[in-house]
């Protein structure tokens, strides 16, 4: 049984490492990981250009994500109110920052000092023109049509921090800043509460069929629910993997990116490694689809379920286990964590 803090730094850390093993092959067609990395395809972290191995704007947004729940979980306290969607797209406009966008956010706070944060690893499009755009998309009032995956990749740490209901109604919300479409915000509620569900101690077949329960409650939901329940069908067939992940798509959006990675972590549920090599050898999204199922199986089995030297190797994993075990603390009166997370 892991404790809580194995917990959160599994779900932050696999994240990560999905994220790292995914993105050298990100823009690669099957055949082609297969004749770069052989016939296994990518099975080990690679360095980048900085020699590190790299995390990209998956981790780094989900970073700025659990950042805002903080903020807002120390604007609740002190100032007696928090509207948590707008303090978490206050962290992202953050991140925008911190990919050479100017703009009249406050720069204060331990996240934005991190460094290697500062760099460009391929954000999307989506996600940087709706942040640019100074609007604050919300379900309501969508700010575009978009459903890539630029919304779910992000969501896992609502999961760690709220329960079940509410980590998918906010999951949906923080999503919806900058995606629009249905699919690209309910696939992130989903991912939200799968991961409020593990944190609870539910099983993982329990948890996806939960969170797909509270997925048909949303309007708009069909086309996300469907891939939901494709994923838990495949799982059970005997369907060779590589046949099963392509039948559920390329993961560029929402609810692919999803789908694809609820199968890898239920196919390999006790097998980190294998659950993260399933999920990037494929078409499409590899970064993506990488660093969710790394969210969902990392919180599942907790940190001692990943191979170590890849929690060492990992760009940031120092920052990771600390931001973690923040999360689990959620807020301390002391004025290094006024610093660390102001309540603006
Ligand atoms: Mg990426």
């Amino acid at each position: 049984m892991q404790t809580i803090n194995e917990r959160f730094r599994g779900c932050l850390i696999g994240g990560a490492i999905g994220d790292a093993l995914g993105w050298p092959v990100e823009f690669l067609r099957l055949d082609e990981i297969k004749r770069k990395y052989g016939t296994q395809g990518i099975t080990n972290l690679v360095k980048g250009r900085s020699n590190l191995v790299e995390i990209t704007d998956d981790t780094q947004m989900t970073i700025f994500t659990a950042e805002g729940l903080l903020r807002a979980e120390n604007r609740g306290r002190n100032k007696g109110i928090a509207h948590i969607p707008s303090v978490v797209h206050r962290s992202y406009l953050r991140w925008l920052n911190t990919q050479g966008v100017g703009n009249d956010v406050e720069k204060d706070g331990w996240i934005h000092s991190i460094k290697a944060l500062h760099t460009r690893r391929a954000p999307g499009n989506t996600c940087l023109d709706a942040l640019i755009s100074g609007r604050m998309g919300t379900m309501e009032e969508p700010l575009n049509n978009s459903k890539g995956c630029g919304g779910v990749m992000r969501t896992a740490p609502i999961g760690l921090v709220f329960k079940k209901e509410e980590a998918f109604k906010l999951g949906c919300e923080s999503a919806a800043i900058t995606h629009g479409h249905p699919s690209g915000y309910l696939s992130a509620g989903a991912l939200s509460y799968i991961i409020a569900a593990i944190i609870e101690g539910i099983n993982l077949e329990i948890a996806v069929e939960q969170a797909l329960e509270e997925c048909k409650k949303y309007p708009s939901n069909q086309e996300c629910s469907t891939l939901i329940e494709k994923a838990i069908t495949l799982v059970k067939s005997d369907k060779p993997v590589i046949q099963a992940i392509e039948s559920l798509g390329e993961g560029w959006v929402g609810e692919e990116a999803l789908a694809i990675s609820i199968y890898s972590a239920l196919k390999y549920q006790d097998d980190f490694e294998k659950a993260v090599f399933t999920a990037v050898n494929h078409n499409g999204d590899s970064d993506s689809t990488g660093a969710i199922t790394g969210n969902i199986l990392g919180a599942y089995l907790g940190i001692n379920g990943i191979p170590q030297n890849w929690v060492s190797d990992v760009e940031l994993s120092k920052e990771l286990s600390q931001l973690a075990d923040d999360l689990v603390k959620t807020y301390e009166d002391s004025e290094e964590w006024h610093q660390k997370y102001p309540g603006w």
